[in-house]
């Protein structure tokens, strides 16, 4: 098996078939033996029918069902354990992932590389979106070590030992691109313009990716517990030296009962400390706590197709 492509699906019946017209386009040009695996991550539309229908019309086509919506990290977990390509790639349902890309990610990776990414310009997103994304990443990357680039997402083609390697991380908290640079390799980039989505709605609201962005700062290491430690020692001899301050004052001049404000603004901002750094331990150990259950990433209720009916007409 040369390639297989893996497709999270969440609620895409309607972007499957045109997907499915523009890879089989795609494959045909690869000429050689190729499987797509679309794994619904428990759609609650036709994606699960519409997956049996392809599956049944193009036997490169096989479909897993999850259980119920385990999140697009688990979804492309399951597809990537199932994958039997000497090369996987990953991409999006929605076709903002353009197919046509990966002929050229594939042409890369004949020079030897072991990921293709394609990196998508933040031309024509809003500007205050391509903003934020940017400081985040800069944040992102001066934090961990990871070195994560600001728009190359999950559209990527991975050679079958950087899929091995992945699969041999077995967190539960999978924020993918992070785990994608932590196994290192040589990594080409491809970029593209990216298009709005056309079917369907993103899953995406705020209130995610605010999730996903604290995901990506405290999965990959511990600095922003370093980071506590070092701002509580600022804070302790800035403190020791306003309480010298203060001793000495009193014993000049005597005992003056003023000090509100100060004693407000010390009190309002350490409390403002405290909370923050302990919701950055809680981070830490609420993830140390899905760890130890060691719970499965996914559960499976349904695969099928990539058998060779005799009567299979290929779409
Ligand atoms: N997806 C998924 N499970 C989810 C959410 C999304 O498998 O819980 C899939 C979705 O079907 C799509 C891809 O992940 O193929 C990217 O999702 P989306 O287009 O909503 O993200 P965006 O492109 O807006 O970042
Ligand atoms: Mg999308």
């Amino acid at each position: 098996m040369y390639l297989s492509v893996v497709i999270p699906c969440f609620n895409e019946e309607r972007a499957l078939p045109r997907l499915h017209d523009a890879l089989a386009a795609v494959l045909s040009e690869v000429g050689r033996e190729c499987e797509v695996i679309l794994v619904d991550d428990g759609s609650t539309d036709g994606t699960l029918i519409e997956a049996r229908r392809l599956a049944f019309a193009d036997r490169r086509v096989r479909y897993l069902a999850l259980s119920r919506n385990f999140g697009k990290e688990a979804a492309v977990l399951a597809g990537l354990r199932d994958a039997r390509g000497e090369r996987v790639a990953i991409m999006d349902a929605d076709l903002q992932h353009p197919p046509e890309l990966l002929s050229r990610m594939l042409a890369l990776m004949d020079s030897g590389c072991d990921q293709v990414v394609a990196r998508r310009s933040r031309e024509g997103d809003p500007l205050l979106r391509s903003l934020l994304s940017r400081m985040y990443y800069r944040a992102l990357n001066a934090l961990t070590d990871i070195g994560v680039q600001d728009g190359a997402g999950d559209f990527r083609v991975l050679s079958r030992r950087a899929v091995d390697a992945v699969l041999s991380l077995d967190e539960r908290n999978r924020f993918s691109k992070g785990l994608f640079g932590w196994i290192g390799f040589d990594t080409a980039t491809v970029p593209f313009r990216g298009v709005p989505r056309s079917i369907g709605r993103s899953k995406w609201s705020l209130g995610k990716l605010v999730n996903y962005g604290i995901d990506g700062l405290v999965s990959f290491n511990s600095k922003p517990l370093r980071l506590s430690v070092y701002l509580g020692l600022l804070v302790a001899v800035l403190a020791g030296c306003y309480m010298a301050f203060v001793v000495v004052h009193t014993l000049v001049n005597g005992v003056r009962v003023p000090g509100y404000t100060t004693l407000l603004v010390a009190v309002a901002g350490l409390g403002g400390l405290h909370l923050l750094f302990l919701g950055v331990l809680g981070e830490y150990l609420g993830r140390i706590y899905v760890e130890t259950k060691r719970r499965p990433h996914f559960l499976v209720k349904e695969s099928g197709g990539g058998l060779a009916p005799t009567h299979a007409q290929r779409l």
